[in-house]
């Protein structure tokens, strides 16, 4: 890969484009080890709940409003989404060092190909979207929402006196929601950071103009193919309208076009 970027040619950009989607799968796939693990400690405690505190496999909604002792004042169902939270949490922040490490093999990626030393501080703090948030920031939100998921599916289970599998089937269902939203989440920011990058590094190469690339496998997507190949000014460069990404998971790219 010594090849001099403005020699590039469509195909070049695709590899690169792929190199940078491949590192993008390469954390994902240990994020999802960290997201599988905290699922197994969840049920493990779950299932120790209602063996303790269960009657038949069934933990009413009563019962897991007790306190745990007379001793502790804490009531059980408490005790328990402190765990789960706990749980969820040291997934997120083991994932989160992953996320940290892909962005920064990213800007080196692109940094690297157009032969850019450096570029602003704090490269890993890039936010974009329309609620101009950090990558983090969706990973913690994402996470909040999850444990609030998690939460109601435990208390509804209790309500109405749900069985102990179909409480385990209920939250094996939300895990395998939850690592759809983490795949697209890192897809996606994978993709924008990499088009904010190459925003920046435009400019600084004082590049005018721009193309719009879609993906083999997205010409006929809808949104994006009709895009293909379209041409605009640096200064019209947006995420989301003129530039990538253009919807979740979007794999498209611009190209620097040179007179
Ligand atoms: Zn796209």
């Amino acid at each position: 890969m010594t090849k001099n970027w403005k020699n590039f040619t469509e195909e070049d950009f695709d590899k690169l484009e792929e190199s940078e989607h491949q590192l993008s799968l390469d954390e994902l796939s240990i994020m999802l080890i960290f997201l599988r693990d905290s699922k197994e400690d969840i049920l493990a405690e779950i299932i120790k709940f209602y063996k303790k505190y269960g009657t038949n496999d069934i933990v009413t909604y009563n019962d897991a409003r007790k306190y745990v002792s007379t001793k502790d004042r804490r009531r059980r169902i408490a005790v328990l989404l402190d765990s789960i939270e706990e749980l969820l949490e040291n997934a997120v922040d083991a994932s989160e060092i992953r996320f940290r490490n892909l962005v920064k093999e990213l800007i080196k990626t692109e940094q690297d190909t157009f032969d850019i030393k450096s570029t602003k501080e704090h490269e890993t703090e890039i936010q974009w979207g329309q609620d101009d948030k950090h990558w983090y920031e969706r990973l913690w939100d994402d996470k909040e929402l999850w444990f609030l998921y998690l939460t109601n599916d435990l208390k509804q289970g209790f309500i109405r006196q749900r069985k102990l599998d179909d409480v385990l089937k209920q939250v094996n269902k939300r895990f395998d929601y939850m690592e759809n939203v983490l795949e697209r989440l890192v897809g996606t920011e994978t993709n924008a950071i990499c088009s904010v990058m190459r925003q920046e590094i435009f400019k600084k190469l004082g590049i005018e103009k721009y193309q719009y690339y879609t993906q083999a496998d997205e010409i006929t997507c809808e949104t994006c193919g009709p895009m293909n190949g379209l041409i605009f000014p640096i200064s019209a460069y947006e995420i989301g309208v003129t530039a990538p990404p253009i919807h979740p998971n979007c794999r498209c790219y611009t190209v620097p076009l040179m007179d």
